[in-house]
């Protein structure tokens, strides 16, 4: 069988007075009235309510909240688990073609009848503007669908190039053996449903843990696999504490690989307690580990940079979805020639920004996702104003009602300060005016600053200093873009993750990430 044709999933633009815009608005105005949801654990289909729950507040308003989450006691989780991998035989026997149907299914239905709800969802819940909803929780998930399945084609279709006279070899991928642990987060509804859907395409049962602030949308996604086809035990949805339904999962057995989107810190402590159940023989097999965690991206300037676009890609790039990328652009470094006239440009591009509800349509930035975030945001921008940084622009938050930041720039004497050094997840730029003849040092700089390596860009016109850039920066991040912002990788056409301290560059959107999650088989055939 070939899969169908793969194609990017057409974005929406939601034009004024379309009737795109018009459901949409339909569809939020319906689940505010419906507010708050019941979420509960789904364990091989079934809806369990336990007595512990937990709340997803909406960040442009957090006094509603979206919904009420029922989280996994120990009992469980061991039994999601339990079930999952009695279930995974039959999984993993489905021929291949029924499984990738499934997905598809999953991926038109996305596209289709339950758009506009996962939008509505992804919008009140972790507050997207509705064109940032759109390349996530539509166009995105889709991608990671419909393309995911291309790849897997293409991985079974890895075969060794030679047969020996009357032999026949060929390698079968099989599943691992035991369960995945896809523990997902809260800024790209579509990272939930990928880190889920990515093992289980090849033929493994996945026990999801969803971020708490994301509750709402992932489990609709959940829905929709069950909807598509999932046999009901090959993903599980187990909401709730990381106490809980991570330490249950990483004492098990069965425990097989670990799918993760999140912190750097909270990477190192996983995958510190894994290699600890290792060395103990926890596991029935060493668990794969494959995680895509913080960045601190960069935006390199050029003297020769057409500075038109390096300006608006600057504001793109930091301040769409407020910052909350793990992509986003945090450190822009210019040249001291072209500054006053970025400078200038830069601080008119950001003017114009309108922050408020995700929901209203001119609000180009949105709230970040809650308290915890507000207050740490709010605190990096005071540390940068006591170690001397100039606040450019914003500088300033409100969380009354919404927890609301305003697009801010700082501007640094010293290129090792705090806000050039650690990831900050909001609508923040730290600006480093380097000196036209000091280039290698400030490749240096950006090499040195952090440990992290996931995304940066490279604005130049002058082909040859792109090039001296790109090489002295080959290790500075996974995903380098020439005179273009550095986030919003496509699925299909830009793999997507980074090394060092940004993951494990197993790169979400392409085949390599597949073969994490199969243990392959060599078979030799003689006639
Ligand atoms: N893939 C997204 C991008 O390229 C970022 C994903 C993330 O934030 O983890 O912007």
């Amino acid at each position: 069988f070939k899969i169908p044709q793969v194609e990017n999933e057409p974005m929406r633009s939601y034009a004024p007075g379309s009737p795109e815009r018009k459901r949409l608005e339909d569809a939020i105005t319906k689940m505010k009235s419906e507010l708050p949801f019941d979420v509960p654990c789904v364990i091989n289909g079934q809806e369990i309510r336990t007595n512990a729950t937990g709340k997803q507040p909406m960040p442009s308003c957090h006094a509603d909240h979206l919904c009420t989450y029922h989280k996994a006691d120990e009992a469980t989780v061991k039994r999601a688990i339990r079930d999952a991998c009695a279930a995974q035989k039959e999984w993993e026997d489905m021929p291949w073609n029924d499984r990738a149907a499934i997905f598809l299914k999953a991926a038109d239905l996305i596209s289709g009848k339950y758009r506009e709800q996962i939008l509505a969802a992804t919008m009140l819940g972790q507050g997207k503007n509705a064109w940032q909803a759109e390349i996530d929780a539509a166009a995105e998930l889709c991608d990671f669908l419909r393309f995911g399945v291309k790849y897997v084609e293409d991985l079974y279709a890895q075969q060794p190039p030679k047969n020996a006279p009357n032999t026949w070899n060929r390698v079968e991928y099989r599943a691992l053996e035991g369960f995945t642990l896809a523990i997902s987060p809260f800024n790209f509804t579509a990272i939930g449903g990928n880190l889920a859907a990515t093992p289980a395409l090849v033929g493994n049962v996945v026990i999801w843990k969803p971020s708490p602030a994301a509750t709402y949308s992932n489990y609709l996604i959940h829905k929709v696999f069950l909807e598509a086809g999932l046999p009901p035990s090959v993903i599980q949805f187990v909401p709730g504490d990381p106490e809980v339904v991570v330490q249950e999962a990483l004492k098990d057995r069965e425990f097989a690989a670990l799918h993760f989107t999140g912190s750097t810190a909270i990477f190192r402590m996983l995958w510190k307690q894994i290699g600890e159940g290792v060395g103990e023989g926890r596991y029935r097999s060493y668990p794969r580990i494959v995680g895509e965690t913080g960045g601190k991206n960069f935006h390199f300037v050029h003297r020769s940079a057409d500075i038109k676009n390096a300006v608006q890609q600057a504001v793109r790039g930091a301040f769409e979805y407020q910052g909350q990328k793990c992509s986003a652009l945090s450190r822009l470094y210019v040249p001291a020639s072209i500054w006053p006239q970025f400078k200038e440009q830069l601080l008119a591009e950001t003017a114009k920004i309108k922050v408020g509800p995700s929901e209203k349509w001119d609000n180009f930035m949105g709230p970040v996702i809650g308290k915890p975030g507000f207050d740490k945001i709010m605190g990096y921008i005071a540390k940068a104003k006591e170690e001397g940084g100039e606040v450019l622009c914003g500088g300033s938050g409100d969380d009354s009602k919404g927890y609301f930041i305003q697009p801010t720039i700082i501007q640094t004497k010293d290129p090792k300060s705090v806000t050039m050094r650690e990831e900050i997840f909001g609508p923040v730029i730290t600006a480093y005016v380097y000196n036209d003849d000091e280039i290698e040092k400030t490749f240096e700089l950006i090499n040195t600053t952090t440990d992290y390596a996931l995304t940066g860009a490279i604005f130049a016109q002058d082909r040859s200093a792109l090039i001296k850039a790109s090489n002295a920066l080959r290790h500075a991040a996974g995903n380098v873009y020439y005179n273009e912002k550095c986030t919003g990788a496509v699925v299909g056409q830009q793999p997507f993750g980074g090394s060092r301290a940004s993951g494990t560059n197993d790169k979400a959107g392409s085949m390599s990430i597949f073969s994490r999650f199969v243990s392959a088989r060599s078979i030799k055939e003689s006639f």
